[in-house]
């Protein structure tokens, strides 16, 4: 199998869900095995460190503005994340906007320009955003919603988040849609849905359902880096249905 093909094979895994692979070893001849060639086993007791000490961050009263949390974000260093960071990606758009997209983590492009969205999975989410809604006779623009991602530091390799660290910045993000208190959520991809809903099935699963993060209703549809691979056609005939009735919803 060639590397490319390999790749994507590799990506596709990743798609479900899937994080560890196995290579397995070649098949060697049975051989009889006496009995003192067994070796009993040995217990590895792993060294147990204590938990790091992390700062989290307060959850503030309703009324706070969009401002106020990102001075509060600061000079982030709650998480590892801030290790590798070189900007921190806090959000883009109308702090008013009734419709908030929510993705995973900045990529390698946002990590540069600390906005949400700019490289190639932005520039399709742009798309899509706006040539459906022209599509649908609605007067939208990237700019007049709000898109911003569960974690604010990029993750490195672009590895999904951790728990740990989706809970911490999760924090942010909640404030975040407390203050914008949009009349609905888009979730893009698994990772998004998750920390807003709380469930786990996966994004294959729950796309195109409405769930809710507190009393806002959340649709969940895929990541649109997921949409880029060449193999996944009909998922994107799919995103745009999400898109549609999620539009529909908030725009009607
Ligand atoms: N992927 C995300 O989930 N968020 C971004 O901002 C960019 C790529």
């Amino acid at each position: 199998m060639d590397t490319d093909t390999l790749r994507r094979y590799l990506e596709f895994y990743q798609d479900l869900g899937i994080k560890d692979l196995y290579r397995s070893a070649p098949v060697a001849a049975a051989k009889p095995v006496e009995e003192a060639e067994i070796a009993p086993p040995v217990r590895v007791r792993a060294a147990v460190e204590p938990p790091p000490e992390i700062e989290l961050p307060p959850m503030h009263p309703t009324g706070e503005s969009l401002f106020q949390i990102m001075d509060d974000i600061g000079d982030c260093k709650r998480c590892r994340l801030h290790e590798q960071r070189n900007k921190i990606v806090f959000g883009v758009g109308n702090e008013n906007s009734p419709l908030v997209f929510v993705g995973e983590g900045p990529g390698a492009d946002e990590d540069a320009q600390g906005i949400p969205f700019v490289g190639r999975a932005g520039q399709l989410l742009t798309q899509m955003i706006e040539n459906t809604a022209k599509r649908e006779g609605m007067d939208l623009l990237r700019k007049d919603i709000y898109i911003c991602n569960v974690v604010k530091c990029r993750p490195p390799e672009n590895r999904t988040p951790e728990p740990d660290e989706m809970a911490i910045c999760g924090e942010f993000l909640f404030r975040q849609l407390m203050a914008i208190k949009p009349k609905a959520i888009c979730a893009l991809g698994g990772t998004a849905a998750k920390a807003l809903t709380g469930h786990k099935e996966g994004v294959m699963k729950m796309r195109g359902k409405w769930f809710k993060w507190r009393d806002v209703p959340v649709m969940v549809t895929y990541h649109p880096s997921y949409l880029l691979r060449p193999y996944n056609q009909n998922a994107k005939r799919e995103a745009w249905e999400d898109l549609k009735k999620v539009l529909h919803f908030v725009y009607d």
